[in-house]
């Protein structure tokens, strides 16, 4: 047998063995390491022994300890049994194991045992029948002067909790030992961290509650700091790569604002002072922008690409859908009327002539702001030099595609922006690598916005209402959340219910229908009549969640509201209330669902993005937050990246300081971090490549 290290696989260690390896392999547990890492799903309090002499017929729940005084095996040929006698000091006990013969080879007179269970009598004497046992000197021997926690293990693999919790009690106390230790006392000391390896035995084996949560604590943060550590190397990576500084004067400054019809809110030029700041730097602007719809992210997204165009560069513009893209090219086409600057379209729709003719101005820099859609991601898009990528990715995160469009050479800098409010944990993990700007402020003269929650059958009430706000010259947004019938989910389609209206009493407004599923062309005709009101109501699928801007349009319906995240609720309302006038948003959603019905309750009295998403967040967890499980957050086993919130920053000081450090972990003392970065972020993140 090898001398055992964290590395042995599981078979070698105690009470395994081949087939049991199998089995644990089905929990993901193949080495050593594996066996130490998988921690108790929770404990089990086993009460402190009592007494012997103090045990009553009927005790439910009892534990003593004593002497086996002896044993034997009884009741051959009805039902078996093995019994021995305990002694305690206060009293002797039977005790009774149907079908036992097995222990014969367990329990011995004159050891000392352990057994819980129930108290019963036989011919007036108390027993103990089938109770649990544990034999009190065996090498991780129990303490029972004091209530024990048992631990509980997720079980799998044919592995009962049981089985697993006594192979990992064999071999912790020699396999503990193993644990290599990731920083030094001083270090711990001054964050209150208990030693990993003492930590990841108290994880299993606690003396108290307390212990358990200094052990939980001291893991988590090595989770988050490990975590935080690829963030941070990632980051010096870009921000090791050369960018064009850019230059700002006040002259350009002053000629950039006058393209616009209104002065920047307090919270458009804080987002630009800070975009500024980082585009004068020649490292790339990795940079964040979050507010929410409305917000004028838009704007603030120009002026960087006005910044890059004055400093004779090229600047793209990228949205995810073919409506944002033109409507973003329309209207920074009405900002830039009369200017220079030559500004073109690059969607997918677009013939060859056309796509051929402005791939060729491109090359040859004569486009100075190319706005598109992923087409711009092409292979035959070449730049002349670009400078700056803003990718408008409103709701639709891309974690991963975001690298793409850096060029070889100078790196452009990038900005994202995105209109759903990201959390601080998420701000702080999936978009750790980037520097975050907030637009928490909506321009002057806005309307308010009124959320109500109604039920089904109240729909007739809210087509009157919308009837009435639609006579008086307003648009409205029916919004469903599924295209194509799903008798299944029994919710009505767009396309039924553009039918249903357009029967009915908002028929004479002008109805029409935009869905996932329709070809471009199309969608954008009857976007544009929506647009200009030659109809009034749109019927859509969610498409409308990624940025229309229609001012008249303020009233919405949102059917089967249950259906969507709080997340995505307060963005599709984020549509409307964008003119002066107040709007209101209707949702509408299906009796029987009280839970769900309570969630969106806090939309109705807040419109705060944050507070909202973090909700969301918290109710629906990351997968279904980003709408996919996508989302680039790592597995964690024992950080809540919610509840640890604090523990989490404190992780990603301590990482950012010591990549600044030694950015390419190449010290000796950081060996140890730098094998365990890679084997558990290693793939994901493609770090510290050539070590
Ligand atoms: P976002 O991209 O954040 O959704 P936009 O940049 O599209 O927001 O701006 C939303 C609307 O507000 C646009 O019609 C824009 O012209 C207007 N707007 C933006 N900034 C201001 C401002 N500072 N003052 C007045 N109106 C503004
Ligand atoms: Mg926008």
């Amino acid at each position: 047998m090898p001398e055992l290290t964290l590395e042995t696989p599981v078979q070698y260690v105690k009470r395994a063995g081949l087939r049991r390896a199998e089995q644990l392999a089905a929990l993901g547990i193949e080495t050593v390491e594996d066996l130490l890492l998988y921690f108790p799903r929770r404990f089990d309090l086993r009460r402190q022994t009592q007494p012997i002499a103090s045990l009553r017929d009927g005790d439910e729940n009892a534990t003593v300890a004593g002497q086996v005084l002896e044993c034997y095996e009884r009741g051959y040929r009805s039902k078996p049994y093995f019994e021995c006698i305990l002694d305690d000091g206060t009293a002797e006990i039977a005790v009774k194991w149907f079908h036992g013969g097995y222990l014969r080879n367990h329990i011995r007179p004159n050891m000392l045992i352990a057994v819980s269970g129930k108290v019963g009598s036989y011919r007036d004497l108390l027993q103990f029948v089938n109770p649990a046992f544990q034999v009190i000197y065996d090498s991780g021997g129990v303490r029972l002067d004091r209530d024990e926690l048992l631990p509980v293990y997720p079980a799998g693999g044919g592995l009962s909790s049981g089985i697993i919790a006594s192979i990992i009690k064999a071999n912790l106390p020699h396999a503990q030992n193993l644990i290599r230790p990731w920083f030094d006392k001083a270090y711990l000391a001054r964050r209150g961290l208990m030693p990993r390896p003492e930590a990841v035995a108290a994880m299993h084996r606690p003396e108290d509650k307390e212990q358990w949560s200094r052990a939980r604590r001291r893991l988590a943060y090595d989770e988050c700091f490990l975590m935080q550590l690829g963030v941070a190397i990632l980051r010096s990576r870009e921000t090791h790569r050369p960018a064009h500084a850019l230059k700002i004067t006040r002259e350009i400054d002053e000629r950039i604002r006058v393209r616009f019809p209104f002065a920047l809110t307090a919270a458009q030029d804080r987002a630009v002072g800070e975009i500024v700041a980082d585009l004068r730097r020649s490292r790339p602007m990795n940079r964040l922008v979050q507010g929410d719809v409305g917000a004028g992210k838009t704007v603030v997204a120009l002026y960087a690409a006005l910044t890059a165009v004055a400093n004779h560069k090229q600047a793209a513009i990228m949205a995810p859908t073919e409506i944002l893209a033109t409507q973003h090219y329309r209207k920074i086409r009405d900002y830039l009327d009369g200017s220079r600057v030559e500004t073109r379209l690059l969607v997918g729709g677009q013939n060859a002539k056309q796509r051929n003719r402005t791939l060729a101005e491109l090359a040859a820099g004569e486009v100075n702001v190319i706005v598109g859609t992923h087409a711009l991601l092409g292979e035959t898009v070449k730049f002349r030099d670009l400078a700056l990528v803003v990718v408008d990715e409103q709701h639709k995160f891309g974690v991963r595609q975001r690298t793409h469009l850096r060029g070889k050479g100078y790196a452009p800098h990038y900005l994202v922006m995105t209109a759903t409010p990201i959390p601080r944990t998420l701000a702080l993990t999936v978009f750790g690598d980037l520097d975050v700007s907030t637009i928490d402020e909506l321009p002057p003269g806005r309307g308010k916005t009124e959320t109500r929650l109604v039920k089904q059958k109240d729909l007739p009430k809210v087509i009157d209402l919308a009837a009435k706000k639609l006579s008086a010259g307003q648009q409205a947004y029916f919004i469903y959340p599924l295209v194509t019938p799903s008798l299944e989910l029994e919710l009505t389609a767009a396309r039924d219910a553009y039918r249903e209206l357009a029967a009915g009493a908002l028929g004479k407004f002008g109805v029409g229908l935009v869905h996932g599923q329709m070809p471009a062309d199309k969608k954008e005709a009857v976007m544009r009549d929506f647009r200009e009101g030659k109809i009034k109501v749109l019927v859509a699928s969610v498409v409308v969640e990624v940025g229309v801007d229609v001012t008249a349009a303020n009233v919405m319906v949102v059917m089967h509201a249950e259906r969507f995240g709080l997340a995505q609720l307060h963005q599709l309302r984020g549509r409307i209330g964008r003119g002066r006038d107040d709007a209101t948003c209707i949702l509408v959603a299906s009796p029987g669902n009280p839970i769900a019905q309570q969630r969106m309750d806090i939309l109705t009295k807040t419109s705060d993005g944050f507070k909202i998403a973090e909700e969301d967040l918290r109710l629906r967890g990351p997968g279904e937050f980003f709408g996919t499980k996508q989302h680039g957050l790592p597995e964690l086993k024992v950080a809540d990246l919610i509840e640890d919130f604090e523990l989490l920053r404190l992780a990603r000081r301590d990482a950012f300081a010591m990549i600044e450090e030694d950015p390419d972990l190449a010290a000796p003392h950081h060996q140890q971090l730098r094998r365990e970065l890679l084997k558990t972020h290693g793939q994901s993140l493609t770090l510290l490549t050539g070590g």
